[in-house]
C-alpha cells in the first residue's frame, strides 16, 4: 500500500510576493507544489520559482551538516566541532584587535526568514562591531533613507495601491520579472493588467524595454542613472503649471516651498539632453500624473542603484505628495502590519531625528546609515592594513562575492581573512573561502512568517506557516545556530545553551513593551506575560508576542487556525498617525537631501559632454532567478542561456559584434567575456547583463549552477562610485568598453 498523501499550505519564502502554496507531501517528500487558491492574498498565483521548493529541499548539493577547513580543504564536521572552532578562534581576534576587527554581512535571504529577522540582531549585539554590512546597501538603502527622513522610519515606505489606482508610473522596476520589491503583492502581472482593463494607465520609465515595459501603456526609455533629474523636472512642471494639490496630506507637509525653490533649476529643457527624454514628454508625464483621478509613483532597484539613488527615491514620494496621492486609496499608501513595525510602535507622532553618518568607515570615510556601513567599502576594510582592519567575517545567508561591487577585489579579500564563518547551506562563491560553514535547515523545515514583507504589503494580511517537514536528527534550527554563534562570539564557548539567548531576547521585548505607555502591555509584569506565551520558545514565541502587541491584537493560535491566512482588509489612510518625524509632519525637504541637490544640479552640466561614444552597463532581472539564489535548481536553469550581454543592433554593427558571438566588457575594476544577444530592447549606448551569475569559481560545489555559470556583472561595478547620502552601491550606468572577443566566455578581473 502506498503511503498516504498529505496536503499542507505554506507561504513561499523565495521572493517578496509572499504567495500561498499548496504542497503535496508523500512519505516525507514533496511530490507537488501549486498555488493555494484559497490563500487570502495570492488566490492561487504562483511563479516558476515557487514550484521548485521541493527541489531546493532535495538538492544533493544542499549541505546537511557543518563543514570545517582542515588541511586547506572544507571537510564534514559535527556541530560540536564546528561551534568549538568558532569559540576557539573568533573571540581572540576581537580581543587582540578590537571588536571592529570582526565584521558581519547579512544577506538578502535573512528578510525572508523569521529566524534571520528575529535573531540576526542577537548576533549583531553579541559581536558589537561597527563593521556591519548587509544587502540593503547593495540595492535599497536609498529608499530607507528617504523614507526615514520624510516619514520618520526606514519602513515607512508608501506602496502603490495597485488594486484601486487609475495611473501607475513605474521607474527602475520590472515586477513582471522580480514579482515586486518593497511593494508586496502576489500576481503583479494580473494587477497591472487590471489597471489597464479598468481604463487606467501603466507608464514605465526604464532604459530597457523590460517585460513590464513591453506590456505597459507607455514605455519611456531614459538614459541610465538620470531618473532623479527626470523626476525633478516633473516636480518643476507641477509648480510651474499650478498643478500642486496636496489632498489628504494638506496641513501635514513641511517644506513644500523649499522643494519648489529647488525644482526651479530643473526645467524640462535643461534636463532633457541628459536623460534622453524630450521636454514635451516630461511635461506630459507630470500633467497626466496630476490629472489622473488617482495615481501612484513607484520606483525600485533601478533607481536605488545609481549615483542619485536617494534623491530619486525621495522624488518618487515628492511627486506622490504634490499630486495629492499620498495616503489615499488608489495612491501611495502605508500598510499596517499585524506584527507591528517601527511606525506602529510608540507614540504616533514626534519620533526621533534620523541621523546619518554617526560614524564613518575606517579607510574611505563612507557614512554609516542605520547602524551599517556601505557594502561598497567591505573589501577595502579587509584588505587595507592598519588599526581597525577587518580580520574576521561572519556571513549569514549572503553571497557578497557575487553581489558586492568590484566583487573581484572582495573575492581576493575574503581569501585573506584570518577567519570566515558562514551560515549557509551551499558552498558558493563566498562560502568556498570559509573556515566554518554552519548550514541552516531547509526552508521546508522551519516555520515561516513574513515579518519584513507585510510591512510593505498592498493589502493587510497575516499568514503563518508551520514547518512542512521535520528537521533531521541533530540539525539545529536557524535561531539556535545564530544564538550559539552569538554566545561563542561573546566567549561563552561553543556549547552554550541557545535557550538562554532566546530567553534574553524575549525578555528584552516584553520589558520594552511593559515600559511603553502606548503598548497594550504597558505596565504589565514581564513574568506574567512570559507565562502567557509559554510553552512556546524560539521565533514562534517572539512572533506570538509581536502579534499580540500589534495593531490587530492577533495571536499565533489564530493564525494557525487559518492556514490560508487572515485578511485584515485593504490599506486605509494612516496620516497623521503613521508619522514618526520629530515634527509630526511629512518632512518634504529634509536637510541632507536638500544639500545633495547641489550634486544633482552639477550633473546637468555633464549633458554637454555626454556623447563620448562610451557604452553604459545596466542590470536586469529574470523570473526564474532571484539575485544569485535558485541557480542550482535544474528546472529553473533549463532553456536558453540567460546570462547574456544585451546589445542594441546599432552599437553591435559599430563595434563588430554578432548575435551569439562573444564580447569583452571592461570597466575600471574588471573585465569579462560574455555571449552577445542583439536586441533593440536596450537603447543605443546601453548594454545589459543580469547580476548574480559567475558560478565557475574554483571550490564552488553547486553542480547545476556551475554548468550554467554565466559571468559576474559585479566584477565591472566600480566600488568607488556610490550614492552619497545612503552609501548605496552604483550598479547601474557603469561606463564600459565593449569589444569583440574570440569564442569562449569567461570571467576575469583586471
Ligand atoms: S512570485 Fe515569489 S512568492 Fe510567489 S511563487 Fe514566485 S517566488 Fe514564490
Amino acid at each position: 500500500m502506498s503511503p498516504p498523501a498529505r496536503t499542507v499550505f505554506r507561504t513561499c519564502p523565495l521572493c517578496e510576493a509572499t504567495c500561498g502554496l499548496e504542497l503535496t507531501v508523500v512519505d516525507g517528500q514533496v511530490r507537488g507544489v501549486r498555488g493555494d487558491r484559497d490563500d487570502v492574498f495570492s488566490r492561487g498565483f504562483i511563479c516558476p520559482k515557487g514550484t521548485t521548493l521541493g527541489q531546493l529541499h532535495d538538492d544533493p548539493d544542499r549541505l546537511r551538516g557543518p563543514l570545517l577547513r582542515r588541511g586547506g580543504e572544507l571537510r564534514p564536521a559535527t556541530w560540536e566541532e564546528a561551534f568549538a572552532e568558532v569559540a576557539r578562534r573568533l573571540p581572540p581576534i576581537a580581543e587582540r584587535h578590537g571588536r571592529d576587527a570582526v565584521a558581519v554581512y547579512l544577506g538578502n535571504p535573512n528578510v525572508h526568514n523569521l529566524s534571520g529577522m528575529l535573531y540576526g540582531r542577537v548576533l549583531l549585539k553579541a559581536l558589537g562591531t561597527r563593521n556591519v554590512f548587509t544587502a540593503s546597501t547593495v540595492d535599497q538603502r536609498p529608499k530607507e533613507v528617504s523614507s526615514a527622513l520624510l516619514f520618520g522610519t526606514t519602513v515607512s515606505v508608501p506602496v502603490p495601491d495597485l488594486d484601486r489606482t487609475s495611473h501607475l508610473l513605474l521607474l527602475g522596476a520590472n515586477p513582471l520579472a522580480s514579482n515586486g520589491s518593497l511593494a508586496t503583492a502576489p500576481d503583479w502581472p494580473g494587477r497591472l493588467r487590471r489597471i489597464r482593463r479598468r481604463g487606467g494607465a501603466v507608464v514605465v520609465v526604464d532604459p530597457n524595454r523590460t517585460r513590464t515595459a513591453a506590456q505597459a501603456s507607455e514605455h519611456v526609455p531614459v538614459r541610465p542613472g538620470t531618473d532623479a533629474q527626470l523626476l525633478m523636472a516633473m516636480v518643476h512642471t507641477l509648480f510651474a503649471e499650478g498643478l500642486v494639490e496636496l489632498g489628504a496630506a494638506a496641513g501635514l507637509v513641511a517644506g513644500v516651498e523649499v522643494v519648489e525653490g529647488l525644482a526651479r533649476d530643473f526645467p524640462p529643457e535643461a534636463v532633457a539632453p541628459l536623460c534622453g527624454v524630450d521636454a514635451a514628454t516630461i511635461r506630459r508625464l507630470a500633467r497626466e500624473l496630476a490629472a489622473a483621478p488617482s495615481a501612484a509613483v513607484y520606483g525600485r532597484t533601478g533607481i536605488c542603484t545609481q549615483e542619485f539613488g536617494t534623491l530619486a527615491s525621495w522624488l518618487v514620494d515628492v511627486l506622490n505628495v504634490l499630486t495629492g496621492n499620498l495616503d489615499r486609496p488608489g495612491g501611495a499608501m502605508f500598510p499596517k502590519p499585524a506584527a507591528g513595525g517601527a511606525n506602529t510602535a510608540g507614540a504616533p507622532r514626534y519620533g526621533r531625528q534620523t541621523l546619518l553618518g554617526r560614524w564613518r568607515s575606517r579607510v574611505r570615510g563612507l557614512p554609516e546609515t542605520f547602524g551599517e556601513l556601505p557594502v561598497a567599502c567591505l573589501a577595502e576594510e579587509i584588505d587595507t592594513p592598519g588599526e581597525g582592519q577587518v580580520r574576521a567575517l561572519v556571513t549569514v545567508a549572503g553571497n557578497p562575492a557575487l553581489s558586492a561591487p568590484n566583487s573581484g577585489r572582495l573575492q581576493r579579500a575574503l581569501a585573506s581573512l584570518e577567519l570566515l564563518v558562514c551560515v549557509d547551506f551551499y558552498v558558493n562563491e563566498t562560502t568556498r573561502a570559509a573556515d566554518v560553514i554552519l548550514p541552516p535547515p531547509s526552508p521546508l523545515e522551519r516555520g515561516h512568517y513574513d515579518l519584513a514583507f507585510y510591512l510593505f504589503a498592498l493589502r493587510n494580511v497575516a499568514n503563518y506557516s508551520p514547518p512542512v517537514l521535520p528537521r533531521p536528527p541533530g540539525q539545529p534550527d536557524e535561531w539556535q545556530i545564530l544564538c550559539r554563534l552569538a554566545m561563542a562570539a561573546q566567549g561563552l564557548g561553543g556549547d552554550a545553551d541557545p535557550a538562554l539567548a532566546d530567553d534574553a531576547a524575549i525578555r528584552f521585548l516584553v520589558g520594552r513593551a511593559a515600559a511603553d505607555p502606548h503598548s497594550p502591555f504597558a505596565g504589565r509584569d514581564p513574568d506574567e506575560v512570559l507565562a502567557e506565551l509559554a510553552p512556546r520558545t524560539g521565533p514562534e514565541r517572539i512572533l506570538d508576542f509581536l502579534l499580540r502587541a500589534g495593531p490587530y491584537r492577533l495571536t499565533l493560535d489564530t493564525l494557525l487556525e487559518h492556514p490560508h491566512g487572515v485578511d485584515l482588509g485593504p490599506l486605509r489612510p494612516r496620516l497623521p498617525e503613521v508619522l514618526r518625524t520629530p515634527s509630526g509632519m511629512v518632512e518634504l525637504a529634509p536637510e541632507p537631501l536638500v544639500a545633495d541637490v547641489a550634486r544633482l544640479r552639477a550633473s546637468l552640466e555633464r549633458a554637454r559632454d555626454r556623447d563620448d561614444g562610451r557604452l553604459v552597463l545596466i542590470g536586469r532581472r529574470h523570473l526564474r532567478s532571484n539575485n544569485s539564489w535558485m541557480h542550482n535548481i535544474g528546472t529553473l536553469a533549463r532553456g536558453k542561456g540567460r546570462c547574456t550581454l544585451q546589445v542594441n543592433p546599432a552599437d553591435a554593427a559599430r563595434i563588430g559584434l554578432e548575435d551569439g558571438g562573444a564580447a569583452r566588457v571592461a570597466s575600471r575594476t574588471g573585465a569579462l567575456v560574455a555571449p552577445v544577444e542583439l536586441t533593440d530592447a536596450v537603447a543605443p549606448g546601453v548594454v545589459s547583463l543580469p547580476h548574480g551569475w559567475g558560478h565557475d569559481l574554483p571550490g564552488v560545489a553547486m553542480a547545476v549552477a556551475k554548468a550554467h555559470a554565466g559571468v559576474n556583472a559585479n566584477l565591472l561595478a566600480d566600488d568607488d562610485r556610490y550614492d552619497e547620502p545612503s552609501g548605496n552601491a552604483v550598479l547601474n550606468g557603469i561606463p564600459v568598453q565593449v569589444t569583440a572577443a574570440g569564442p569562449g566566455f569567461s570571467q576575469t578581473d583586471t
